[in-house]
């Protein structure tokens, strides 16, 4: 598990060394797209972002959309314990019209997918059989299958001002670029292995929920399976109750 960053050092340290911005920089070399918008992807689950992207959502958050924050915290800490047992659960930021309430600061993976042809899209199958099994074993959990399942297709729907295609190791250079960004936060080490490219709601709880909380994860998930929600309910009080 990553290790706890102290939130606000982190912002200090981002804006110090002008990593917003440098973040842009890599976004703004992407080709920019249109698609349909049916939101298949956003329900696929909460997309990997590095931990300089969870700091500028968490920033423009703060700056601009501070009145949707209790709504945020707590579709994430939701996302956070029952990803693995609730099918419902999608991404934070899918609002009610089924549209991104942070598009602007959307991380790269959203706004790279459907780049990819089909060759070289790799599927979005989380790996959760061997989790399962780990868990039914030794917690008497179960994770549903429908979840275990459930992959992210290739979409075919993107349209780009690029017209094509991009290359995987293109694509691969721009990842590694905000990957450099992190390694201001954490070791070279962790960077390379993708261990700081985590879902918003996992970095939420690195920084936000404490470990106290993120310790309760499977007490949270087992409970849940039986119909009780009572220490759930009694974490996201506490979640609700953090101020920027
Ligand atoms: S990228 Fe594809 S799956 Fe995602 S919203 Fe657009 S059309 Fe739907
Ligand atoms: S951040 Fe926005 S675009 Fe990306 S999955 Fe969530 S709702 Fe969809």
């Amino acid at each position: 598990m990553l290790q706890q960053v102290e939130l606000y050092s982190a912002l200090g340290k981002a804006e110090q060394n002008n990593l917003f911005i440098k973040l842009q920089e890599v976004y703004e070399k992407l080709p920019k797209t249109t698609c349909t918008g049916c939101a298949t992807c956003c329900n696929w689950g909460s997309p990997p972002a590095f931990f300089i992207e969870y700091l500028n959502m968490y920033k423009h958050i703060r700056d601009n959309q501070k009145a949707e924050w209790p709504n945020i915290i707590k579709k994430s800490a939701e996302y956070f314990y029952l990803e693995l047992v609730d099918r419902q659960q999608k991404c934070p930021f899918l609002n009610e019209d089924n549209q991104c309430s942070i598009y602007h600061v959307r991380p790269f993976s959203c706004r790279s997918y459907g780049l990819l042809s089909k060759e070289d899209f790799e599927t979005g199958n989380r790996g959760l059989q061997q989790l399962a099994k780990k868990f039914k074993e030794e917690y008497d959990l179960v994770i549903p299958q429908e979840i275990i399942d459930y992959e992210l297709p290739w979409c075919d729907k993107v349209v780009s001002d690029a017209g094509k295609f991009i290359e995987k190791s293109t694509l691969a250079g721009y990842v590694a670029q905000i990957g450099t960004l992190d390694c201001y936060f954490f070791s070279q080490d962790l960077v390379d292995q993708e261990g700081t490219l985590l879902p918003y709601p996992v970095h939420l709880a690195n920084t936000i929920l404490g470990s106290g909380a993120r310790a309760r994860k499977m007490k949270i998930m087992k409970q849940y399976t039986e119909g009780n929600r009572e220490l759930l309910d009694s974490i996201m009080d506490k979640a609700l109750s953090f101020h920027f």
